[in-house]
């Protein structure tokens, strides 16, 4: 069977006009509660929450008392947000959300009946009540997101790093792979920033992080350690494999060009590498690739060090 699709643009704009009465009217039908009664509460309701996940199951569920639902699908592309509720059906119906130049994300309502012109036409004016909490949990995700990010250089900060670390560890553990740790320090770090200022200095930084960030396959495993620090978390990944990154990291590095205040510098880094022993805590993988950088720095640095 041929699944119709039905494809429509919801502009919040010309859905303020419906809900300033301009919109189609709907036939009347025997329901337990009128349009205009639901939306009024749907608008108190879902300012309430801050998650999308609530704000649109709390829709699917009361939208359901005007027009009957077997699903309804939520996507959003740039806040990597997809969510889904209840089963699927035939028929769907589906609106992409905006409001002026913001993509608010895609909307599918599904079920195995045809949607009326009448129901069509409700949910329309239902989906008015959705702009501004749908609009405030996105861009409350946007800040959230950003919070765990060093704003310098875009790597995850020590709150992600904690966040990660914790839940990469328990996989590594409940599937048995292997798990190890880059350590990366800048050499001589100080001297850029005592001849070329702390602004130079912080320009180098961000070339340091994109060159990581360039040679790695998940750049969300890369983290701000401390002041010119980043921590490499490489999962399902044994000792030897790390190696071969981490020595690839310490080519790449070296092989940038950077320039402080306009003058061209050279530039290395010194590695740890270390990988999870069974059993061991996240306090003693960190406090082993610390000193296996810790011997890259002594042994004369530009260089990778295996923990023992
Ligand atoms: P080593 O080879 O032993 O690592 O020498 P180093 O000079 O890199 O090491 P040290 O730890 O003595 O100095 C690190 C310097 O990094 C000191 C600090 O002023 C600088 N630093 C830390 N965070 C930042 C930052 O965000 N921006 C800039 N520009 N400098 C920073
Ligand atoms: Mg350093
Ligand atoms: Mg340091």
């Amino acid at each position: 069977m041929k699944t119709p699709i039905q494809t429509n643009a919801i502009d919040f704009d010309s859905a303020k006009l419906q809900r300033l009465g301009l919109g189609q009217p709907s036939p009347l039908v025997a329901r337990s509660v009128s349009l205009s009664q639901l939306r009024q509460q749907l608008s108190q309701q879902l300012q309430t929450s801050l998650e999308p996940q609530r704000i649109l199951g709390l829709f699917f569920r009361e939208a359901q008392r005007l027009v009957p639902l077997d699903a309804l699908a939520y996507q959003h592309k740039p806040s990597d947000l997809r969510l889904e509720f209840g089963q699927r059906g035939h028929h769907l119906l589906s609106y992409n959300l905006s409001h002026e130049d913001e993509q608010l994300g895609e909307l599918v309502f599904r079920r195995n009946q045809r949607f009326s012109d009448a129901e069509q036409s409700d949910l329309e004016s239902l989906m008015s009540t959705l702009l501004f909490p749908l609009r405030n949990a996105l861009l409350y995700r946007a800040a959230t997101q950003s919070a765990l990010r060093d704003p310098l250089t875009g790597t995850g900060n020590r709150i992600a790093m904690d966040q990660v670390m914790e839940r990469e560890i328990d996989m590594a553990r409940r599937h048995m792979q292997p798990l190890s740790l880059l350590m990366l320090d800048i050499d001589h770090f100080k001297r850029i920033n005592d001849t070329y200022g702390h602004g130079a200095g912080d320009e180098v930084l961000k070339a340091v992080a994109e060159s990581i960030k360039d040679q790695l396959r998940n750049v969300d495993m890369v983290f701000r350690f401390g002041g010119e620090e980043f921590l490499i978390l490489l999962s399902n990944t044994s000792r030897e494999a790390a190696a071969t990154i981490g020595e690839r990291l310490r080519y790449a590095a070296q092989l940038q060009e950077y320039f402080a205040a306009g003058v061209r510098i050279e530039l290395t880094v010194s590695l740890g590498c270390a990988t999870l022993l069974p059993g061991e805590s996240i306090e003693s993988l960190l406090r082993r690739v610390d000193s296996a950088l810790y011997v890259a720095k002594r042994e004369g640095r530009n260089r990778l060090e295996m923990a023992g």
